[in-house]
């Protein structure tokens, strides 16, 4: 498959490691029509990767992640956007907030497991972004006490793990409404991560079909082919449009290099044409 658009892309406004208008630079570099910026719970990072794209050409597309309230899995819905989508930055102040207030307790937890860590180990790396779990690894990376981003998560950081701390999040529900309020596309990101068999999933996308989902990301870089053709199955049965993208945080983050994973010309097309229809 030839790929045209990488729609799943983190910058330096969440947990990335590239500013938005790097990213725009190296999708241009490598021929990708499209890219769409996806920070969690923030556009901050559209503006500059706009105005790259239109120096570079590239079509670039307003998009954000946002974290809804699932269990034991994890969910993550996209949003995408025909233009920057003004006012819906101040709609998502209280799950900003909710990193804030989060991250100072995964510090404490890990002090309490003997790290010496602070907060402001933390704030410097993040800066401006809005905080994540990636910017904690990143300290103790720092610091000696891990490798890498992999053993942070698995030994620590990621959910189940000793220095866990649940955020407070939107319902899906509520995460899907605020996406269609903007007019924006709400798009079920990376499947997998729900943990469900695959009766399970049907029931599940078809409710959130029912409150406003409409598409669904299947190409993704940890979906195995079976699990791409399950979602390209229930998306087919639902009429869910389909999207794809890399995830990419980064150079270093993992093998993932942007474009590698994403949706041809076709499905891109397919995609842009819901904006245009609502
Ligand atoms: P947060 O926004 O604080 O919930 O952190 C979520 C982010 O952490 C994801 O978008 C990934 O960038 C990163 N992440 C989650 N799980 C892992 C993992 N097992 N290994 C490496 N990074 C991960
Ligand atoms: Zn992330
Ligand atoms: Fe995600
Ligand atoms: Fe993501």
């Amino acid at each position: 498959m030839q790929i045209s658009a990488d729609l799943h892309v983190h910058t330096t406004a969440s947990d990335g490691d590239l500013r938005p208008g790097e990213i725009v630079s190296r999708a241009a570099s490598i021929g990708l029509d499209a890219v769409a910026i996806t920070d969690h719970d923030t556009l901050s990072g559209i503006p500059e990767a706009i105005s790259a794209g239109k120096k570079r050409g590239l079509h670039t597309i307003a998009g954000i992640e946002i974290s809804a309230i699932f269990n034991p899995g994890t969910m993550h819905i996209l949003g995408y956007f025909k233009t920057c989508p003004n006012g819906l930055e101040k709609d998502l102040d209280s799950v900003q907030e909710a990193r804030r207030k989060r991250f100072p307790q995964i510090i404490e937890k890990l002090n309490a497991l003997g790290f010496t860590i602070t907060t402001d180990d933390v704030a410097v790396i993040a800066g401006d972004a809005q905080i994540g779990r990636p910017h904690i690894a990143k300290a103790l990376i720092n610091k000696g006490y891990v490798r890498n981003f992999e053993t942070a998560f698995s030994h620590y950081l990621a959910k189940g793990k000793p220095a866990y701390v649940d955020k407070e999040k939107l319902t899906a529900n509520d995460a899907l409404s605020l996406i269609l309020d903007y007019g924006g596309l709400p798009v079920l990101a990376h499947p997998f991560t729900l943990e469900l068999e695959a009766y399970e999933l049907k029931l599940l996308v078809e409710e959130l079909k029912n409150g406003g989902l409409m598409g669904m990301e299947i190409h993704y870089p940890e979906h195995s082919k079976a699990q791409k053709k399950l979602y390209t199955s229930i998306a087919g049965d639902l009429d869910l449009f389909a999207t794809g993208g890399t995830d990419y945080h980064g150079p270093g983050r993992s093998a993932v290099n942007i474009g590698d994973s994403g949706i041809d010309k076709r499905s891109l097309d397919i995609m842009l044409d819901n904006f245009n229809q609502r």
